[in-house]
Protein backbone atom coordinates (compact mmCIF):
# COMPACT_ATOMS: atom_id res chain seq x y z
CA UNK A 1 0.00 0.00 0.00
CA UNK A 2 1.21 3.33 -1.10
CA UNK A 3 -0.36 6.28 0.34
CA UNK A 4 2.20 8.75 -1.22
CA UNK A 5 1.10 7.48 -5.01
CA UNK A 6 -2.50 8.30 -4.40
CA UNK A 7 -2.18 11.87 -5.06
CA UNK A 8 -2.45 11.64 -9.29
CA UNK A 9 -2.29 15.56 -10.28
CA UNK A 10 -0.90 15.11 -13.68
CA UNK A 11 2.62 16.41 -12.45
CA UNK A 12 5.23 16.46 -15.40
CA UNK A 13 8.10 17.91 -13.21
CA UNK A 14 9.96 15.99 -10.39
CA UNK A 15 8.42 15.16 -6.87
CA UNK A 16 10.57 14.78 -4.70
CA UNK A 17 9.69 13.07 -0.82
CA UNK A 18 11.48 13.01 2.05
CA UNK A 19 11.26 10.61 4.67
CA UNK A 20 9.89 11.47 7.62
CA UNK A 21 12.34 9.98 10.02
CA UNK A 22 15.57 10.19 8.97
CA UNK A 23 14.51 13.22 6.19
CA UNK A 24 16.55 11.23 3.56
CA UNK A 25 15.32 12.74 0.29
CA UNK A 26 13.98 10.35 -2.82
CA UNK A 27 12.81 11.53 -5.69
CA UNK A 28 9.56 9.68 -7.12
CA UNK A 29 11.18 8.22 -9.76
CA UNK A 30 13.17 6.59 -7.81
CA UNK A 31 10.94 4.95 -5.79
CA UNK A 32 8.85 4.14 -8.48
CA UNK A 33 11.77 1.62 -9.38
CA UNK A 34 11.83 0.52 -6.03
CA UNK A 35 10.08 -2.99 -5.08
CA UNK A 36 7.96 -1.12 -1.99
CA UNK A 37 7.82 2.32 -1.02
CA UNK A 38 10.45 2.25 1.16
CA UNK A 39 13.46 4.41 2.54
CA UNK A 40 16.91 3.55 2.92
CA UNK A 41 16.50 3.41 6.74
CA UNK A 42 12.82 1.55 6.84
CA UNK A 43 10.44 3.46 7.76
CA UNK A 44 7.56 4.15 4.69
CA UNK A 45 6.13 7.68 5.56
CA UNK A 46 6.96 10.40 3.27
CA UNK A 47 6.20 13.74 2.99
CA UNK A 48 5.79 15.50 -0.45
CA UNK A 49 7.85 18.45 -1.83
CA UNK A 50 7.17 20.47 -4.23
CA UNK A 51 9.51 22.14 -6.39
CA UNK A 52 9.09 25.78 -5.89
CA UNK A 53 6.80 25.97 -3.16
CA UNK A 54 7.94 26.38 0.16
CA UNK A 55 6.13 26.08 3.14
CA UNK A 56 7.28 27.58 5.95
CA UNK A 57 5.87 27.08 9.38
CA UNK A 58 6.66 29.78 11.81
CA UNK A 59 7.42 28.53 15.53
CA UNK A 60 6.02 30.37 18.05
ZN1 LIG B 1 14.20 7.28 6.25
Amino acid sequence: MSDIMSENENEKFEVLYSCLKCATVTSNDELSRLPEIKCICGFRVFVKRRPGIVKTIRAV
